[in-house]
């Protein structure tokens, strides 16, 4: 450590050296290179791929052999999930071996991240990869083996649908709104002008589609059993409908003097109530783009113009897609282990008030690079 500071030092003069011919840096000393320190221990790993994967490349760092070093599962994106089995020498130089995590082939690509969680509390970690494509938990077997374990663990596959109802009640709701987590996902009451609430409730698409259809007194009593009686006597003032929710970005937000905003150009699940929001913000960041364009003389519909646009607002999309459908993955399910991991996540998050905000600020969309109009600024 105390041969690196000097060695920073100095190529941090270089850089100054050199800023203005853009030469090539110098090396001085043995400051350590992390792709070729990775490449020395054996750990040749590329996380890669398409847009759908620019957000993730996370890595699982726990020891999976007890033997007291940290071994690693990383994510690939395209390439496959590896994992590097810490062989180094006490003292000695980083050294690690390359073993299957003993996956089919079309689960072993496609990870964003992995996460080392003790599901089952058998002493052992066990693994959420959230990938592209189904998510996957991994049951902790004994000297790094793995297995796949989605249905042990609960945790569900199926295609989901939102129901959508308005409901009137007896009683005021004091504009308190409640997210109760059912098996199949949030079962969300959000209060309305009145004594009414927009109810919107996750089943797997089959059974959304079998309540929709019901006649309105077996549609009360399935309503009356998940929503209970403590706002009054409850009645639906309209129609139940269902719509598909999934996960989807689309490939570009631009195309020929043309801009995606909205669910046009991504559908998250509802799980945090950011789908307008995010179509609000996409709208405010286009907006903004055209404005400062067309102040400069610029053609607004322009290639470059709108593809500030789309630089602005796609990773912003990604990651909200990608924290949404963790989120629901942990949701929408019937594992109590998993449910077990949430609750104790919430109650953190909780009893955190830095962290409690943080999501506020999130929800209401205020993180990142926040568009003028978003901000009650003029255009
Ligand atoms: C069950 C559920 C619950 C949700 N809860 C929340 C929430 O709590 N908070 C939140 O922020 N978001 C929520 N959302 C997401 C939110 O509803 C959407 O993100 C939002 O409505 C998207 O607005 P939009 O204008 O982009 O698209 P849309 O609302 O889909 O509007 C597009 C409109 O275009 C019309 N259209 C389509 N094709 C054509 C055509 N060829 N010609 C003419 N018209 C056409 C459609 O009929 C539609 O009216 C929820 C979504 C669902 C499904």
């Amino acid at each position: 450590m105390k041969r690196a500071i000097p060695a920073i030092l100095s190529a941090l003069a270089a850089v100054g050296a050199n800023a203005a011919d853009h030469a090539p840096l110098a090396t001085t000393g043995d400051v350590p290179v992390f792709v070729e320190e990775a490449r020395a221990a054996d750990v040749a790993h590329v996380y890669g791929g398409p847009f759908e994967f620019f957000v993730g490349g996370g890595v699982a760092v726990f020891d999976c052999d007890g033997d007291r070093r940290e071994d690693m599962v990383v994510a690939g994106g395209k390439n496959e999930t590896a994992l590097y089995r810490n062989v180094s020498a006490a003292g000695g130089t980083l050294e690690f071996e390359h073993l299957s995590l003993g996956l089919e082939p079309r689960d072993a690509a496609n990870a964003l991240g992995a996460y080392p969680i003790d599901l089952d509390n058998d002493g052992r970690k066990d693994l959420v990869i959230l990938r592209v494509g189904q998510n996957l938990l991994l049951r902790g077997l004994p000297e790094c083996r793995f297995e796949k374990a989605n249905k042990a663990f609960g945790a569900s596959t199926k295609a989901l649908g939102g129901i959508v109802v308005t409901v009137g009640h007896e009683r005021d709701h004091h504009g308190r709104a409640e997210e109760h987590f059912l098996p199949a996902g949030p079962f969300a009451i959000l209060p309305l002008k009145g004594k009414r609430s927009s109810l919107v409730w996750t089943e797997t698409r089959k059974e959304a589609a079998r309540l929709t259809a019901l006649g309105e007194e077996e549609f009360h009593a399935e309503l009356e059993r998940r929503f209970g009686l403590h706002l009054g006597e409850i009645e639906a003032l309209d129609k139940p409908r269902a719509f598909p929710l999934g996960y989807f970005v689309a490939r570009s937000f631009i195309a020929d003097r043309l801009a995606l905003v909205g669910d046009a150009a991504h559908l998250i699940h509802p799980i945090a109530g950011q789908g307008l929001n995010m179509g609000l913000k996409d709208v405010a960041a286009l907006a903004e783009v055209v404005v400062d364009a067309a102040r400069l003389g610029m053609d607004p519909g322009q290639a470059d113009v709108l593809e500030r646009y789309q630089r602005w607002r796609r990773f912003d999309t990604m990651a909200m897609g990608v924290a949404t459908n963790s989120l629901n993955f942990l949701f929408s399910n019937e594992s109590k282990l998993l449910r077990t991991v949430r609750d104790i996540g919430l109650g953190l998050v909780d009893r955190a008030p830095p962290l409690k905000s943080l999501f506020i600020r999130q929800a209401a969309g205020l993180t990142g690079e926040v568009p003028r109009l978003l901000k009650g600024e003029a255009l």
